[in-house]
């Protein structure tokens, strides 16, 4: 009897190696990837502690939950931290990344969220990738809510350690991931007395047993269902192609907002300037009357399989996140988010007054079709 995914034959060095090529490919760079066998917190956290040390100097931005986590990450590794806060609701600056490098001219190490899921925000990249070439230091990037869902371009954008995971908008499996390293990045952990060696964390171990070796011996046996699932998920993205795999993220995104407005009753975008809102996920400022988490509690109570959830943590009663990511970034899925939405809202208050689920319907499905720059 065979069965779909038992009794595999492992996976070989060379199929590895093809799948590191195809994910290079996908983020448009020359650099060395590097394939992780774990969800993608195994690459953040190694880069982290293979390129920070006692004398780094870290900007850590923070735009939402994962950047706290960076900095706990920095500080365990004896780094100088400075943390750079923003506000959830908008994308931090270059022009505040710069003026913490006049006030911290010395340092020497970047860590920042491009896109946040979990909040709803994208920073721009580009700008700050620009500033943080001038200063010198280390561009460390989690990309994981990004890739896929608008461009990431770790060459173009000076990235140094560009973190990606294949769960979100690549709509693949959550136990595998990857990591673009800079020749300057496998110089500063070389350099590292401190960067993990012969550890499960340790990129070093891949840069001087599998790429310097001519990427010809694994260094453990690979997770093969996680390497074939990456693999295909490169493929359809492939075939698809890249552009309109992000184009259909963007229109899920503006079709949300757009719809939640014109829904009316209260319900807001989270993220106050579009520009500034991530095309991965959407979310939205529930009414000061209703609590989000009973809002979601009663929409996935009437349909389980909506891409629904409330914020966490503290923000659990204000924030909705419409997670239109992977096979959810469609017209279908965010037309059926706002009318359950709708519907929750009218059951909390006893009353459909204020509410026009048919203008929001409306409004996102001429936010879908609108063109929109890539
Ligand atoms: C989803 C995500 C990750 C991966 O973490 P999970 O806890 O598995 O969801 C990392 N970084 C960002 C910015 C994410 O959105």
């Amino acid at each position: 009897m065979t069965h779909p995914f038992l009794d595999l034959a492992p996976l070989s060095a060379a199929r590895f190696a093809s799948i590191e090529d195809r994910v290079a490919r996908l983020l448009a760079t020359e650099q060395d990837v590097v394939i992780t066998q774990g969800e993608a917190l195994l690459p953040l956290e190694g880069a982290i502690r293979a390129a920070a040390g006692p004398g780094t100097v870290a900007l850590n931005v923070i735009t939402g939950p994962y950047g706290q986590t960076f900095g706990d990450w920095l500080r365990d590794c004896g780094a100088t931290v400075h943390d750079l806060s923003v506000p959830y609701h908008t994308a931090v600056t270059a022009a505040q990344v710069r003026a913490a490098f006049a006030e911290h001219p010395e340092i020497d190490f970047v860590s920042l969220v491009h896109a946040e899921a979990a909040t709803g925000n994208t920073n721009p990249v580009a700008e700050i990738g620009a500033a943080v070439r001038e200063q010198g230091a280390l561009f460390y990037l989690d990309a994981v809510a990004s890739i896929g869902a608008e461009p990431v371009l770790p060459d173009a954008w000076g990235v140094d350690l560009c973190v990606i995971g294949a769960q979100k908008a690549m709509g693949g499996p959550a136990g595998v991931s990857a990591v673009s390293v800079s020749e300057r990045a496998w110089a500063r952990m070389a350099a590292n007395p401190h960067a993990p060696r012969r550890s499960y964390l340790s990129l070093l171990d891949w840069k001087e047993r599998w790429i310097d070796g001519g990427r010809r011996a694994l260094l453990h046996a690979p997770a093969q269902l996680e390497m074939l699932a990456l693999e295909a998920c490169v493929e359809r993205i492939e075939e698809s192609g890249l552009d309109a795999v992000t184009a259909r993220h963007r229109s899920a995104a503006a079709a949300t907002r757009a719809g939640a407005s014109a829904l009316g009753g209260g319900l807001e975008p989270y993220v106050h300037k579009a520009s500034e809102a991530a095309p991965v996920a959407t979310t939205l400022r529930a009414p000061a009357d209703v609590a989000a988490s009973a809002l979601v509690a009663r929409a996935l109570a009437a349909d389980p399989a909506l891409p629904l959830a409330a914020g966490g943590g503290p923000l659990a009663e204000e924030m909705i996140r419409v997670n239109h990511y992977g096979p959810d970034a469609t017209p279908e899925t965010v037309d059926a988010c706002l009318t359950a939405l709708a519907a929750a809202l009218s059951a909390e208050r006893g009353t459909a007054d204020g509410l026009d689920p048919e203008a929001a319907r409306r409004a996102a499905a001429a936010a879908w079709s609108q063109p929109r720059q890539l």
